[in-house]
């Protein structure tokens, strides 16, 4: 089906046309704190299935399902653990997704077949009020097709998205840039599946965490990941992407002298040594995280072949995009 995607405002009016569709079994784009996504009742097949449709997103891997409040997480999920309580109440509304173990009532193409579900409660007011005026749990991926880049504007989700869903809600930048942390319970320790907003350091202060080791190592071909995103391809542009990991100074003594044609720089910040085009993304984890994605899909508005970027640092929020950037490369790291 061809749609012709209107692109709404933040205001009540347009909300309650985007919470109509949704309450109709449609498909809306939606911003949020961390990228916008595609939303639809969780709870209702055929409006999920048209997620998957609109993305390509491969069926086996689960949508994370957003709700409005804190007290409703048991209405979706049960054995909820006591920490995860105590996590809800620091973090959320927030970009923390807690898998748990689900209710019946998420359907099993919600949760790609899977007995968890992902439980977010976003921050964001436009994601809030689509949440309370559909009177629906929503299930939303990320609003880019299966492989690019993530959405951070609504002209993202155009790029991405025009034609397959009838409406997108404008709701400007999106403030985080990266993806919500992904955690799991084991026992009293938490497990990132996903690095995000949220930190490692944060979270550490209720208790263990581990970082799965699939946040920094690529899955081998049918090796068991606990966290079926893990397995695909992710945020990639075009171009071929490469990680430098060194100092400023050898990273530009690296690019200055390439031979590639149509090669671009992805450094913090610009340098006025580089003598090739670049695009910066940022000089702090946080500035990094926000730019991440719309560099990326800049890369590909000016038909970038080879990108060279610059190995971000692995604390605080630096984790998260490392972790997206390592993916949008395929694993290729260059050690100066
Ligand atoms: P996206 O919606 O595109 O941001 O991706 C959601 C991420 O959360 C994917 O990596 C999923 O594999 C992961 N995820 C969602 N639900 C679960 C779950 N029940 N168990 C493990 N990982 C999950
Ligand atoms: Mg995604």
């Amino acid at each position: 089906m061809s749609y012709a995607t209107k692109l709404l405002t933040t205001s009540e009016a347009d909300i309650e046309y985007a919470a109509g569709l949704i309450a109709d079994g449609e498909v809306v784009g939606m911003p949020t704190e961390t990228v916008y996504g595609l939303a639809a009742d969780a709870e209702n097949i055929s409006a999920v299935e048209k997620i998957f449709q609109a993305k390509g997103r491969p069926q086996d891997n689960p949508l994370i399902v957003h709700i409005a409040e804190a007290g409703d997480i048991g209405r979706y999920a049960r054995d909820v653990p006591e920490i995860a309580y105590k996590l809800a109440e620091k973090f959320c509304p927030g970009p923390l997704t807690m898998v748990l173990p689900k209710r019946d009532r998420i359907p099993d193409i919600t949760s790609a077949g899977l007995d968890t579900v992902g439980i977010r409660i976003p921050y964001h007011n436009a994601a809030r009020k689509l949440i309370r005026l559909s009177g629906k749990a929503i299930a939303a991926p990320s609003a880019n097709l299966s492989g690019s880049p993530s959405p951070t504007t609504a002209a993202h989700v155009i790029n991405d998205m025009n034609g397959r869903i009838p409406a997108v809600i404008d709701g400007g930048n999106c403030p985080v840039g990266v993806e919500s942390t992904v955690i799991s319970f084991e026992n009293e320790a938490i497990r990132i599946l996903r690095p995000g907003f949220i930190s490692w350091e944060e979270l550490s202060e209720f208790g263990e965490v581990v970082k799965d080791k699939h946040i920094t190592e690529s899955a081998g071909e049918g090796e068991a990941v606990r966290s079926p995103g893990m397995k695909y391809k992710h945020y990639s542009p075009k171009a071929r992407v490469t990680i430098v990991c060194g100092s400023e100074q050898q990273f530009v003594d690296f690019v200055n002298n390439l031979n590639d044609e149509n090669v671009y720089a992805m450094p913090f910040e610009i340098s006025e040594k580089m003598r090739v085009p670049c695009i910066p993304y940022g000089k702090t984890a946080e500035e990094q995280a926000a730019r991440l994605f719309a560099v990326l899909r800049e890369f590909d508005e000016k038909s970038a072949e080879r990108v060279y970027a610059m190995c971000p640092s692995q604390s605080g929020v630096g984790l998260a995009v490392y972790n997206r950037l390592l993916r949008a490369a395929g694993f290729e790291i260059i050690n100066l």
